[in-house]
């Protein structure tokens, strides 16, 4: 009994401040999503768009099956959360992520009126949420957003190291049969 405790307060310490309960679930959720994109040979990155603890979208990246420049993960969702509540504006919605979204994604989720965004791992090169620039909190720009960055980033990150790697060794197979 103690035991547990102790763990359950120490998975707490680890996840950034302003994570609730419902954020580790859906990150949990896009987690999910991402590793089935990767089997199918996307960029496993995975979205999950919510509010009041419903999921109104889900996507992972798809570019590849699409053939659509836009199809990252957070695109693909607040389509299917618009379709879904009817407006282009998603009031109250929450995206959680697992990697820090494009410039692109972060311009499309503040003109969605999007109240909080929630990211696993940092993109030290396209991040658009405090990596490279800060979208979300541009103040120059009409709405802003709060953001909060590293939920589950250890296995966010995980899964898209595992997935270069793989396509890594992939290649280096197919040359040297080739
Ligand atoms: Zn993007």
């Amino acid at each position: 009994m103690h035991r547990h405790q102790s763990r359950i307060r120490r998975r707490r310490r680890r996840l950034p401040q302003g994570t609730t309960v419902t954020d580790l679930r859906m990150m949990r959720r896009a987690l999910e999503l991402a590793r089935s994109a990767a089997a199918a040979g996307e960029i496993p990155v995975g979205a999950v768009v919510y509010r009041d603890g419903n999921v109104l979208g889900e996507a992972a990246n798809n570019r590849e099956a699409s053939t659509d420049p836009t199809g990252h993960a957070e695109v693909v969702a607040m389509r299917q959360a618009g379709e879904r509540l009817g407006s282009w504006r998603l009031i109250g919605c929450s995206i959680a992520v697992t990697l820090e979204p494009c410039s692109m994604c972060a311009g499309a989720l503040v003109n969605a009126r999007m109240a909080r965004i929630v990211f696993g791992a940092s993109d030290p090169k396209a991040g658009a949420c405090g990596s490279l620039m800060n979208v979300p909190q541009d103040t120059r720009l009409n709405h802003r957003c709060p953001v909060v960055g590293g939920v589950l980033r250890g296995p966010c990150a995980q899964a898209l190291r595992a997935f270069f790697r793989r396509r890594r060794a992939e290649r280096r197979a197919a040359t040297a049969s080739g």
